[in-house]
Formats: structure tokens, C-alpha cells, sequence
């Protein structure tokens, strides 16, 4: 039995059983044994990859997308270039070599990186040497000025709770102590105010999960880019609204049983973009399919400059990346993105407005 694995027994010993927001928070973030904090889990190596790190296409992208609505909105300088758990740097290297394209845009920049974990803060300081940039726990530590930011899987790996409708009533899903191990069960039905709006879509047994550091996240980035102006790409998987467990844990490029050796496997449930949406002061975009939105940004024709310097096997897992990031059967529709923008200026390029 794992250390971690030990701790959460004797406090649901001492406690009783917890949520699933408590059980991941400490199974993501807690500072010894947490997954986030004490390792670096990305890429081919580690448990699972993401969108950057199959391919510089889409830091470029995502950068370009910024650099031209900082353009459409006058140039404003200086502005706040941010990034929500920027993982091992590689997106944000990748926007600001392509925003070395757009004049000004550097200049005005100041890097600002919104980052929970010692170990990948370590390895986001090697990927952008050079630059200058600065770390915060939160959001509200960001500076009051033009928002450019991004965020990519990030919401997905905030800690949800889940409930099971009974009646009108709501049965939070729990993690309890079974047979000496972890092990799922339900509280006593109760009504749930933050669930009143789920009555009407939902019937008799349905399972809804609520995300809730999401909201005042997304309004503290709206409220900036309402004021101050700016934009936010969200891209994670997800939908809009929806219901049912989508609590995954992923190990070794596997899915792996949620309740099995905690600390050790990536954690993460759909994002429902529309918590997001609702919370947001500013406008947005509707949601766009990942594969779609990059296309629209010019994807294959990047793809095509860069192929004409590879060959072989280099070339093979070029081609395989691109068809990665963008077909419907891989991540093209199982990643959404979600735009916040100023009521008064138009979204960033690629999202439906
Ligand atoms: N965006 C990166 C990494 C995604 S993994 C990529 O696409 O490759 C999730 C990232 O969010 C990690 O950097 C993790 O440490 C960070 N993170 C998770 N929970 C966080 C929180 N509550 N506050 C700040 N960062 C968090």
C-alpha cells in the first residue's frame, strides 16, 4: 500500500468517507505524494501526451491565433501573455517563437504562467529560457492589464463531485473504506441549490459532476478581458453540459481504475464547457472541435512547409501528428475550444462565433 494510499485510509477512518473533489485534489496536488506535484507525466514516457507535445504545430497555432487578435484589437501594450498549467512549457515555447512573426508583439508581452506543481515548474523554467517570465498559483494573481491566455487540458484535471439523482434529491458520490481498501459509495440524498438546473435534464438515477474552482476561474480571466481586453483559447476534452462518471485515471498510457494506487495515475473528468460559458462576464464563442479550429487556422498548410524538410521515419510521425491533433477518430471532435473575447470585438480566428 502506498504511503498516500495509507493517509487517505486513516483520514476516512477518522473522518468518515470523502468526495471525489477531496479525493482528487490530494491524489493530483498534495505536496509529497500528489501526482502533479512531484513529477513530470507527460510525453511518450510518462503516463499520457497532449496536444504540444505531439507537435509544435499546435503551440505555433494557438500562439498565432493570440498574436493576430492582439493585432484586431490595437496593439495593446503591454499586455499579459498567460498560460494555465503549462505542463512542460513546450506550448508557450512554441507561441512565442511563432509570435516572433507578428512586430511588436514580444515587446509588449510579459509572460505569466499559472502553474501548481514544483516539478513542472522546474522543467517550464528550462523550456523558455531565455524569456522572461513569472509564476502564480492562481489566476487572481495575474496582473490587471490586457489578458492574452491560454489553457490547454488544464480544467480537466480540477477536482469534480459527483452526485446521483434520487427523486428531486442528490446522493454525492463518495470515497469510503472497503475491505481495508478505497473503495466508492453514495451519501444520504439531499437537496443540492447548486443542482436546481439539472432537474429538467436529467431523470431518476442519472449520475452529474460539478467542477467548483471552475467557475470563478473563468470569471477571473473573463472579468480581466471584459475590462482590460484580450482573449482566451480553452481547448480540453469535454461538452457542453451532459451527464454520467467520466472520472478516468490513466497510467502508462493505459486507463486505469480511479481508486487504484492514488498519487500514481493521472486523474481527470470531461470539462463542461458551458460551467464555463455561464461564469464568464465577458462574450465567448460557441464551441469548436478542436480538428475544425485548427484547420481554420491554417494547419495542413503548416504541415505542409514543415514536411518538405523531413524524410523517413521523421516525416511518417509528422504526418501521423497532424492527423492526430485534427481527425474526427482521434482527438479532431473529442477536443473542444472554448473563446472568451470583449463584447465588443470579435472572437480570435478559428472558433464559430
Ligand atoms: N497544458 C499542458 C499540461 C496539461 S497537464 C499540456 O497541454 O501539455 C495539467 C497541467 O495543469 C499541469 O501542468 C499541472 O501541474 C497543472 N495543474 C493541475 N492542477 C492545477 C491547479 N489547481 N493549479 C495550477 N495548475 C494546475
Amino acid at each position: 500500500m502506498s504511503a498516500l494510499e495509507a493517509r487517505l485510509l486513516a483520514r476516512i477512518a477518522a473522518d468518515g468517507p470523502i468526495s471525489v473533489a477531496a479525493y482528487m485534489a490530494e491524489c493530483l496536488l498534495d505536496p509529497e505524494h500528489g501526482y502533479y506535484a512531484t513529477r513530470d507525466p507527460l510525453g511518450r514516457a510518462g503516463d499520457f501526451t497532449t496536444a504540444p507535445e505531439i507537435s509544435q504545430m499546435f503551440g505555433e497555432l494557438l500562439g498565432l491565433a493570440l498574436g493576430q487578435t492582439w493585432l484586431e484589437q490595437g496593439r495593446p501594450a503591454p499586455f499579459t501573455l498567460a498560460e494555465l498549467g503549462p505542463g512542460r512549457g513546450t506550448l508557450m515555447a512554441d507561441a512565442l517563437r511563432a509570435l516572433r512573426a507578428v512586430p511588436g508583439c514580444l515587446d509588449a508581452a510579459r509572460g505569466h504562467l499559472v502553474e501548481a506543481s514544483p516539478a513542472l515548474r522546474a522543467r517550464q523554467r528550462d523550456a523558455l529560457e531565455g524569456h522572461a517570465v513569472s509564476w502564480h498559483d492562481t489566476v487572481d494573481a495575474l496582473p490587471d492589464a490586457p489578458l492574452f491566455l491560454v489553457a490547454n487540458e488544464f480544467f480537466d484535471a480540477l477536482p469534480i463531485r459527483q452526485f446521483q439523482r434520487e427523486g428531486d434529491l442528490w446522493r454525492e458520490r463518495r470515497v469510503g473504506a472497503r475491505d481495508e481498501g478505497l473503495a466508492m459509495g453514495l451519501a444520504g440524498p439531499a437537496p443540492q441549490p447548486a443542482l436546481a438546473g439539472r432537474l429538467a435534464d436529467t431523470a431518476d438515477g442519472d449520475l452529474v459532476e460539478i467542477r467548483p474552482a471552475a467557475p470563478a476561474i473563468a470569471a477571473a480571466i473573463g472579468r480581466r478581458i471584459q475590462t482590460f481586453g484580450g482573449a482566451a483559447l480553452i481547448l480540453d476534452y469535454g461538452g457542453w453540459g451532459g451527464s454520467g462518471d467520466t472520472l478516468q485515471a490513466v497510467r502508462g498510457h493505459s486507463y486505469a481504475d480511479p481508486l487504484q494506487a492514488p498519487g500514481e495515475a493521472d486523474l481527470t473528468a470531461h470539462v463542461d464547457f458551458a460551467e464555463l460559458a455561464r461564469a464568464t462576464p465577458s462574450a465567448r464563442s460557441r464551441l469548436t472541435p478542436q480538428g475544425v479550429f485548427l484547420e481554420r487556422l491554417g494547419i495542413t498548410a503548416r504541415a505542409q512547409t514543415l514536411a518538405r524538410g523531413l524524410s523517413g521515419a521523421a516525416l511518417e510521425s509528422h504526418v501521423t501528428a497532424h492527423r492526430r491533433l485534427t481527425h474526427p477518430d482521434e482527438m479532431g471532435t473529442l477536443f473542444q475550444c472554448l473563446a472568451f473575447h470583449p463584447e465588443e470585438t470579435p472572437p480570435p480566428p478559428g472558433v464559430d462565433p
